[in-house]
C-alpha cells in the first residue's frame, strides 16, 4: 500500500551506524524508530564552534575551540578528586578535567608532549582556564572530527548529541529524493527547496537562521505538514460528506418532556449549540459538527436532547465513548432524563458477553431500543441497529477516522454525526485541527459553580500540603492526588502513583487508594466507586482519572509535578473538582528548579479557568511544538510547525487542499500520487485507506 519510493523512509533505525539494541528503546521514546522519525526530528539550536582564542584571550563561559599541546597528565589522587590534564599554548595554561576516565583511554587521546585541538566550554577557576570533560579532542591532522557548527536536538536519557546527530546525517544519505507534492507556481513563489533538500539545509545548516521558523527550508517542510493535515481532513470530510445526509424533523413532544423533567434551565451556549445541531438534523445535508466544551459545560444533556429529537424523528441513536468509565458516566447522566422522555437507553461495553449481549442486540435490531450508549464494542460487525440515524462521538479525537466511519457505515440510510470534546483549542488552531468542520462552543459554565481556587506550591512545602489534607479529610473532604508523568513510559508513572500511595498509606491507612491504567477495568471501577461513596478519602491516581469522571463530593484536586503537564491537561484535571457545591481547590505541586515559560504556564492556572483563554496562553507560551500535551489529548503532532510564525501557512493549506480534494478525490493523479508520499511521512495517512489502492 504504502508507495515504493518510501521504503527508505520507513526503514527501521537499527541500519543506522551507532543505533543498537540499547540505543533503540530511548530513540523509540524521543522520536521513534522508523529512519523519517529522525528525519523530521527537528534541531533546536547550533552549537558555534568558530570560536578559536588564545586560551589567556578566551571568554570564560564561552564554547571554544583550543590548538593546545598537552603537557602533562595528573592523574586523580582519590575517588573525588578528578583526572586533570594540563595543555598550553603560546598564551597560558588549560586543564582539562575528567570524572573516572578509563586510564588507557585518556592517555591515548592526549598523549603528552603532542597538538590537540580541544572543544568544549571554558570556565574560569580562580586564573585557572580550565574545560571539563571536553566534547572533542581531535588530531589535527584530521580536522574534520571537528564539526565547526553543531545542531542541538531534543534529547532523552540514553541518547547522546553525538550519537543522534551521527544518526540522522547517516540516515539522510539513505533516503530517495521525492517526486514534488506542492504546486510548482507556489513552490516558485516561495523559493522553497524540495523536501529532501530542504531536510539536508536543516540538518545541517550553516547559519542559526537556516533553522530558524522563517528560514525557506522550515517554511516547506511546515507548509508540508500543514498540507499533509488540511488534506487527510479534507479527505476524510470527503467522503463523509458525500454520504447522504437524511431529514430528521422531529415533533418537539420527547424534547419537551426531558426539559419539563430537568432540574435546571439550558444555558445560552447550551441552547445555542442545540439549535444548531437540530437545524443541521432537519436539513438534507450529512450533519459533520463538532460541539467543544470544558468539562461540565453541560454537553452531555444537549447530546440528549439532539438524540431525543432523533427518535422524534423515528431514528436510533449511538453515543461512542472512548472509555467505560465514560459511558457508565454518560448512562447514569442520561438514563433519568430518558425515562422522563420515554425514551429506551442500553449501555453496551466489552464487559457485555454472552445472553446479556445478545439480549442487547435483540432489542437493538428490533428497534426497542432508541439510545445505545458505549465504548469499542458499539463498532463489532454484529451490533446491527434497526434503523441508526444520529451518531454522538464523545472526545471524538480519541477515535481513529476508521472507528468513526465504522459506526457511520452502520446506518443504512445516512447519519448525522456530532462530535463532543472537552480538549480546548485556541481559535487559531480549530481550522488545523478540524478542518472546515462545523463547530458549536459552549463557553459558559452552568450557573452556580464556584470558582476553583487554585495555588501554585513548592515541592518543598509537601508536608505543609499533606498536613493540610489530613486536616481536611478529618473534616470529610474527598482529595485527587495526581502523580506526575514520567518520561513517557506508563510503567514509571504507575511506580511513581505506587510510591506515593504507600506514603500516604502509613499516614492515612484505609482511607487511600489507589487507580492507574495497568490495572483492570473492573479494578478501576471498584476503587472509583469506593472514592464516590466516600468508603476512601484520598484517591491517587496516574492521569487515568479520565475526562469527565464526576464525583461531586471530591472538593480537593493535588498535582504533583505539575510542570510537567500540559495545560489543557492540568485544565481538564482540575476539572474532576468544583462540581457539587463546596468550596474546592486545587494544588499544583511544582519543583523549584522550573523555568520562566514553565512557571509563567502554572500562573496561568492560577489567573483563569477558562479553558480556551488557557489554551490560548499556552500556544502563545510554547509557540507550537507539543501543542496542548497533544501526545496526552491524541491531538495531532506538528514536528514542523511554528504556529506563532507559520499561521499564514495554515490557511494556504486549508484552500490547497480543498482545490486538489474538489479535482482528486481519489489521489490519483499525477500530483495526486505524490501527495500520497506526503500523507504517509507525517502519518495523516488513515484517509489514504479510504480511497482504495489505485
Ligand atoms: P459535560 O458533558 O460537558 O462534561 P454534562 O452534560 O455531563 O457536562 O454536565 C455536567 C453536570 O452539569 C451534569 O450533572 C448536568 O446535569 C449539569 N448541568 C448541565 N447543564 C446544566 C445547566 N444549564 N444548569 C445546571 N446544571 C447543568
Ligand atoms: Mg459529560
Amino acid at each position: 500500500m504504502r508507495p515504493e519510493l518510501l521504503f527508505d523512509y520507513f526503514a527501521d533505525i537499527e541500519r543506522l551506524p551507532g543505533i543498537g539494541k540499547r540505543t533503540k528503546p530511548a530513540l523509540e521514546r524521543l522520536a521513534g524508530t522508523r529512519t523519517v522519525d529522525l528525519l523530521l526530528h527537528r534541531p533546536v539550536g547550533l552549537i558555534d564552534r568558530r570560536y578559536r582564542p588564545k586560551v589567556a584571550d578566551a571568554v570564560p563561559g564561552s564554547i571554544v575551540t583550543l590548538e593546545v599541546t598537552v603537557v602533562e597528565h595528573r592523574p586523580a589522587l582519590n575517588k573525588r578528586t578528578p583526572y586533570r590534564v594540563v595543555c598550553r599554548d603560546s598564551s597560558g595554561d588549560v586543564i582539562l578535567v575528567f570524572f573516572h576516565p578509563r586510564p588507557d583511554w585518556i592517555k591515548k587521546q592526549l598523549p603528552e608532549g603532542e597538538t590537540r585541538i580541544i572543544s568544549g566550554k571554558l570556565e574560569h577557576y580562580g586564573d585557572q582556564a580550565q574545560i571539563t570533560h571536553p566534547d572533542y579532542m581531535v588530531d589535527p591532522n584530521s580536522p574534520a572530527d571537528l564539526p565547526l557548527l553543531e545542531t542541538v536536538y531534543p534529547l532523552t536519557a540514553g541518547v547522546s548529541l553525538k550519537m543522534l546527530r551521527k544518526a540522522i546525517l547517516a540516515a539522510l544519505e539513505t533516503v530517495p529524493a521525492l517526486p514534488e507534492w506542492h504546486d510548482s507556481a507556489l513552490l516558485a513563489r516561495e523559493k522553497w527547496p524540495s523536501f529532501l533538500e530542504a531536510l539536508k539545509q536543516l540538518h545541517s545548516p550553516d547559519t542559526l537562521e537556516d533553522i530558524a521558523p522563517n528560514s525557506l527550508a522550515r517554511r516547506r517542510l511546515a507548509a508540508d505538514e500543514l498540507l499533509a493535515t488540511q488534506l487527510a481532513l479534507m479527505v476524510v470530510r470527503d467522503r463523509t460528506r458525500r454520504k447522504r445526509g437524511r431529514v430528521l424533523k422531529g415533533d418537539g413532544r420527547i424534547r419537551k418532556k426531558i426539559m419539563a423533567a430537568l432540574p435546571f434551565n439550558f444555558t445560552g451556549d447550551q441552547q445555542t449549540a442545540l439549535a444548531e445541531i437540530v437545524s443541521d438534523m432537519e436539513s438534507e445535508r450529512a450533519m459533520l459538527r463538532l460541539m467543544q466544551g470544558d468539562v461540565g459545560s453541560g454537553k452531555t444533556v444537549v447530546a440528549l436532547m439532539a438524540a431525543a429529537a432523533a427518535t422524534e424523528a423515528g431514528v436510533q441513536s449511538a453515543i461512542l465513548a472512548p472509555t467505560e468509565i465514560l459511558a457508565n458516566q454518560h448512562l447514569a447522566t442520561i438514563q433519568p432524563l430518558a425515562e422522563a422522555g420515554g425514551l429506551k437507553v442500553a449501555l453496551l461495553t466489552g464487559r457485555n458477553k454472552g445472553r446479556p449481549r445478545q439480549a442487547i442486540l435483540e432489542a437493538l435490531a428490533n428497534g426497542d431500543i432508541d439510545i445505545l450508549i458505549g465504548t469499542h464494542a458499539l463498532i463489532q460487525d454484529d451490533v446491527v441497529f434497526k434503523d441508526l440515524g444520529f451518531a454522538v462521538i464523545d472526545e471524538q479525537h480519541r477515535f481513529g477516522v476508521q472507528q468513526r466511519l465504522a459506526l457511520s457505515a452502520k446506518a443504512t440510510a445516512g447519519i448525522d454525526v456530532l462530535g463532543m470534546t472537552a480538549t480546548p483549542i485556541p481559535r487559531t488552531l480549530t481550522l488545523t485541527v478540524y478542518g472546515d468542520m462545523d463547530t458549536s462552543l459552549i463557553r459558559e459554565k452552568p450557573p452556580g459553580r464556584l470558582p476553583v481556587d487554585t495555588r501554585v506550591v513548592s515541592l518543598d512545602r509537601l508536608s505543609d500540603v499533606v498536613s493540610g489534607i489530613s486536616r481536611a479529610i478529618s473534616a470529610g473532604a474527598r482529595v485527587y492526588w495526581v502523580c506526575p508523568l514520567v518520561e513517557e513510559s506508563e510503567l514509571l508513572d504507575v511506580a511513581a502513583a505506587e510510591e506515593r500511595f504507600v506514603a500516604l498509606k502509613k499516614l492515612f491507612g484505609g482511607r487511600v487508594g489507589l487507580v492507574h491504567g495497568k490495572m483492570k477495568g473492573t479494578e478501576k471501577d471498584a476503587v472509583m466507586a469506593q472514592f464516590a461513596s466516600g468508603e476512601i478519602s484520598v484517591l491517587v491516581s496516574t492521569t487515568v482519572i479520565e475526562v469527565g469522571v464526576n464525583v461531586p463530593e471530591a472538593t480537593i484536586m493535588v498535582i504533583e509535578h505539575a510542570e510537567r503537564f500540559g495545560l489543557a491537561q492540568l485544565h481538564q484535571l482540575r476539572g474532576r473538582v468544583g462540581r457539587g457545591t463546596d468550596k474546592s481547590s486545587c494544588i499544583l505541586l511544582r519543583t523549584n528548579a522550573v523555568g520562566e515559560v514553565a512557571r509563567a504556564r502554572l500562573q496561568i492556572m492560577r489567573d483563569t479557568e477558562d479553558g480556551f483563554l488557557i489554551a490560548e496562553e499556552d500556544l502563545r507560551l510554547r509557540g507550537g511544538g507539543e501543542i496542548l500535551g497533544t501526545k496526552q489529548s491524541g491531538l495531532p503532532e506538528f514536528k514542523m510547525v511554528d504556529f506563532a510564525e507559520h499561521a499564514d501557512l495554515i490557511a494556504m493549506a486549508r484552500d490547497d487542499a480543498k482545490l486538489i480534494v474538489a479535482k482528486d478525490p481519489e489521489l490519483k493523479g499525477e500530483r495526486g500520487k505524490a501527495l500520497r508520499h506526503l500523507l504517509y511521512l507525517f502519518e495523516r495517512d488513515e484517509g489514504i485507506r479510504l480511497m482504495g489502492s489505485g
